[in-house]
């Protein structure tokens, strides 16, 4: 059963930058769907970092997006992953990298790399095969997932220790622990050579037992239930990685592939763009309220400059555009 196959396809022939919610029927099983591909590329090509981080990045923005799915109108989430912060851990060559996702489907985010992090990742290539989760983050991590509500209700924090190999066991341990729910999760991660350019794919499947969906559940003894939480989870996993990054396989012929047999409902997907909260006219009111003294302390050559690092650009301001905006704050 399949309603709707229109959104999420950006030109009637590629389907990315999706998230496509569903369900399997007469079940308590639900999921998302989600597919980065403009959008991935444009993140991850805003930067230059070696093949190893740019995964990395790209398998936590999969999984940032399949965590959004329940934000308020206007409320955010930020996933981080970080070594120890203890003195004597040993650090990896990746200080943090962060994911910011909105409730509209606007993502961002970017790595921070120690200063002699691309001669240490090169040297590991030249080693071994793969670089692993620990290679890049050290020792200790963890993956931070941070709520914000748009009102001004409490922010959330889960804190979830990488003692897996991926992240996306991280999060599956973080459902099982906060929320007691069950969840499987596959994410893939590649490039696709398109116009003569390799692209950044990125592509995941999340499916959770939730406890009561109504419908077939007060008719459903218990074992049953348990049943069908098995057979979605190893119909899932069936999935293959071309399928899921494959930018001509529409979410909803992926999807039927695989649940036919059970059916399966989506709803309306959801649009996932890159976006930043940063902008010229932003900073420009900020240094229109800052006190004269203060200005001058961040002139640097007579200029002042502030970057914003999702975006890796910096914006320059010099004396003549600093003294029309103090003299626009004043008016
Ligand atoms: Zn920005």
């Amino acid at each position: 059963m399949i309603i709707n196959t229109v959104a999420g396809n950006d030109n009637h022939s590629r389907f990315t930058d999706f998230f496509q919610p569903f369900l399997i029927d007469e079940s308590n099983v639900k999921g998302n769907f989600i597919r980065l591909g403009q959008a991935m590329d444009v993140i991850l090509s805003r930067h230059d970092y070696p093949d190893s981080v740019s995964r990395l990045l790209a398998e936590q923005a999969v999984l940032a997006c399949m965590l959004s799915g329940n934000l308020d109108d206007g409320g955010s989430l930020t996933v981080q992953v970080k070594g120890a912060q203890q003195d004597d851990a040993i650090r990896g060559p990746v200080g943090f990298t962060v994911i910011d996702v909105k409730e509209n489907g606007d993502i961002r985010g970017y790595a921070d790399l120690a200063p002699d992090a691309l001669t240490r990742i090169r040297e590991l290539e030249k080693t071994q095969e793969e670089i692993s989760l620990k290679d890049l983050i050290g020792e200790a991590g963890f993956l931070a997932i941070t709520i914000t509500p748009a009102a001004d209700t409490q922010q959330y924090q889960g804190i979830v220790a990488l003692s897996g190999d991926t992240l996306a066991q991280a999060v599956e341990e973080y459902f099982t622990q906060s929320e007691q729910l069950q969840v499987s999760i596959k994410v893939s991660v590649g490039k696709i050579a398109e116009g003569g350019k390799h692209k950044w794919y990125a592509s995941g499947m999340m499916i959770q037992r939730v406890p009561d969906l109504g419908g077939k559940a007060e008719k459903v003894k218990l074992e049953d239930d348990g049943e069908d939480w098995n057979r979605s989870r190893i119909l899932m996993n069936t999935v293959k990685n071309e399928e899921l990054l494959n930018p001509t396989l529409s979410p909803q012929t992926l999807l039927v592939r695989l649940f036919n047999e059970d059916g399966v409902w989506v709803y309306e997907p959801k649009q996932l763009q890159v976006n930043c909260r940063c902008s010229r006219e932003r900073i420009e009111d900020v240094l229109g309220n800052f006190p004269d003294e203060d200005i001058e302390e961040m002139k640097h050559d007579g200029v002042i400059s502030v970057s914003c690092q999702f975006c890796n650009k910096t914006e320059v301001f010099r004396d003549d555009d600093i003294a029309r905006i103090r003299q626009n704050a004043v008016e």
